[in-house]
């Protein structure tokens, strides 16, 4: 393993604790993928965050086969279709934030409810429909719904992020989950105005010259 191969690891399990950290993950659940040489990086099944060395963060070519001490991410797979097929995304970010997830359990897609959804590529948040986690169907699944989009919720299960690098879907991931918190906690007290097509594409166009750069 070469010193960028090493930090790119390190960059993975940092970016695990800050999901920790940030409530919008916890133990085992969740887990990143980043593109790497001819294939991904992406962490390992069922390890707990805290324990994590970059000896342990596992390589899969783009057939899905493994090189490292441990079996890799039981999403491996939609991990590596989505890097597969998107060629503008290097990094995804799965999680079970809680209110991304509350919402995911009513199947539903998060409305333009703040402007901040153009972030996440489009007017809506669309929810992927349910199918057990780590299979060829939830990945089937996920790739429609981030047809055109950086993120979708999974229903009954989570929210994926992505963006061009691991920095920027992390960023993304925070972002979703404090939308997904803002129209959750706003439809406490009635129901909320929805943002317009026309208004999302404007802000859109906006954040091409906004934002951090990461
Ligand atoms: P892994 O520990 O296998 O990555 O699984 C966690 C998870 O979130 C499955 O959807
Ligand atoms: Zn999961």
């Amino acid at each position: 393993m070469d010193e960028a191969e090493a930090a790119m690891r390190q960059e993975i399990i940092d970016a695990c604790r800050a999901m920790d950290r940030r409530g919008i993950n916890q133990g085992t659940s969740g887990n990143i993928g980043v593109r790497w040489g001819h294939g991904l990086l992406v962490t390992p099944s069922g390890l707990a965050y805290d324990a994590m060395v970059p000896e342990d963060i596992i390589f899969l070519d783009m057939n899905g086969t493994p090189a490292g001490p441990h079996k890799p991410s039981s999403e491996w797979r939609f991990h590596r279709d989505i890097l597969r097929d998107r060629r503008d995304i290097g990094a995804v970010v799965h999680a079970h934030p809680p209110f991304c997830t509350a919402i995911a359990i009513t199947g539903a897609d998060i409305p333009a409810v703040h402007y901040m959804i153009a972030a996440t590529g489009g007017p809506t948040v669309r929810c992927a429909p349910y199918a057990t986690f780590g299979t060829e169907a939830l990945s089937k699944n996920a790739l429609r719904a981030l047809e055109g989009r950086l993120c979708c919720l999974l229903a009954n299960h989570g929210s994926i992020a992505c963006g061009p690098s691991l920095a920027k879907a992390l960023w993304l991931a925070t972002e979703l989950e404090t939308l997904a918190r803002q129209y959750f906690l706003s439809r406490q007290f009635g129901q909320p105005v929805i943002l317009s097509d026309d208004e999302i594409a404007r802000v859109s166009e906006k954040f091409k010259n906004y934002g951090p750069k990461l």
